[in-house]
């Protein structure tokens, strides 16, 4: 048996992300994956890097929006996050920051735009909702149903791909232990630690057992299962998601494209082909009453339709044939919040999932290894604390 500082559970961005930053602070890591590193979320996604408010935000009505917009400090810190990241890690992880823009086609979505961005401007965000002439001429690829468009200028993408990857090296050059094929089974508190069971698993022997002070829960839509491991109820739900990508073609989209009305988010990948998504959802399979999460989502033609629709607000996709399409899934709370920071009555226990985890990934990471490693992150996260959710635990 190995004792460690810090266990984290999950391979995906949260996980490999916060084992680097601990491994770099000097903590001994243990980093446990049941499949391979980024199989998952972190591999799936579109890679957006939106830092305004989502459309799934300001769906709801302005309260909605309001209480969403308290992750906005975590968007300002993600900003700077993606800025630096590749030569922190001295690789290439396709970050492209050259802007965004969130669409407006009818003047009652140019005024949840102009809402939207008084609400982002409170906390900081520096954004600008352009229209007319000067969007035409700074986005000529847009169709003439677009009136209006909030701009971010730090928006972007990272290519998803590479990302968790270059994390898990580097977690691995400052010493983390990396254990792929090996999944977590049971988690107890002994004494002063935590004893981690792990199951069989490719490329692992039966029934190890690892002991840590501290463990850090970052198993994306597995994070209940994982809580309840440790008698902890955490109220976090599966949501499946389709993503679609086109043919190559020559650049001609430069921004991260949103939409404030309906579901869109679009992107041209360096190598050309437009990818498109934004929250069309994909059907969670069941087996015996419970959602399955060892298997894909199922396809609906709906998503798949709604993916096609994008070419609506930017012509030029109309020619571009689909040439993939993809489900995936992904974690959301009651509350649009991230779940970030320590379990209430399990000493050493930490948690972070929920929202948009690959946009603000790097920063849940850094602020939940700052509150491993000193007890207090260098930014309040409070409101974004699992002990909101401490009425579903009685023990
Ligand atoms: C189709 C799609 C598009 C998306 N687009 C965007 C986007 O554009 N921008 C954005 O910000 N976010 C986006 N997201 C959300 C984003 O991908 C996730 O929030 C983020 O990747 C979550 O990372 P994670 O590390 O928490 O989870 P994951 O990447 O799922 O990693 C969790 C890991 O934990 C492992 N694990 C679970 N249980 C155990 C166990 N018992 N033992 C060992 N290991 C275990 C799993 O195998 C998994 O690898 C999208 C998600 C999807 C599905």
């Amino acid at each position: 048996m190995t004792a460690y500082d810090t266990a984290v559970i999950g391979g995906g961005l949260l996980g490999c992300a916060t084992a680097w930053h601990l491994a770099r602070a000097g903590n001994r890591v243990l980093l446990v994956e049941k499949d391979q590193v980024n199989r998952h979320a972190s591999g799936q996604n579109a890679g957006s890097l939106h830092f305004q408010l989502e459309f799934r935000m300001v769906e709801h009505g302005d309260d909605a929006a309001r209480a969403a917009a308290r992750a906005l400090p975590l968007h300002l810190d993600a900003v700077r996050a993606w800025a630096t990241i590749e030569d922190e890690l001295g690789e290439r992880c396709g970050v492209s920051r050259t802007g965004g823009l969130m669409l407006a086609e009818t003047p009652a979505e140019i005024a949840v735009l102009d809402r939207k961005a008084a609400l982002e401007r409170e906390y900081g965000l520096d954004v600008a909702v352009l229209s007319g002439p000067e969007l035409r001429r700074f986005a000529p690829y847009l169709a003439d149903t677009v009136l209006a468009a909030g701009h971010v200028p730090g928006e972007g993408k990272a290519n998803p791909r590479l990302v968790t990857p270059a994390l898990a090296r580097a977690a691995g050059r400052h010493g983390a232990v990396l254990r792929t094929g090996c999944r977590v089974t049971g988690l107890h508190r002994r004494g002063r630690h935590w004893e981690l069971r792990t199951g069989a698993g490719p490329g692992d022997t039966a029934g190890e057992t690892h002991l840590a002070d501290t463990v850090v829960l970052a198993g994306g839509v597995w994070t209940a299962e994982l809580a309840a491991m440790a008698d902890v109820r955490l109220p976090v739900f599966p949501v499946g998601l389709t993503m679609s990508a086109t043919a190559r073609s020559r650049p001609f989209l430069p921004h991260l494209i949103q939409h404030v009305g309906r579901r869109l988010s679009m992107k041209q990948t360096e190598d050309g082909n437009v990818l498109i998504g934004g929250g069309w959802p994909a059907k969670l399979v069941s087996r015996a009453g419970q959602v399955d999460l060892e298997t894909n989502p199922e396809l609906r033609y709906e998503s798949l339709v709604g993916n096609a629709d994008a070419a609506r607000v930017v012509p030029a996709v109309w020619d571009l044939p689909v040439i993939r399409t993809w489900t995936g899934m992904t974690t959301l709370t009651p509350d649009h919040l991230p779940l970030l920071g320590a379990v209430p009555r399990r000493p050493g226990l930490y948690v972070a999932t929920g929202g948009s985890a690959f946009t603000l990934g790097l920063t849940y990471a850094r602020l939940l290894a700052a509150m491993v490693v000193t007890g207090e992150p260098d930014r309040a996260i409070e409101d974004y604390s699992p002990a909101r959710f401490g009425a579903l635990n009685f023990v």
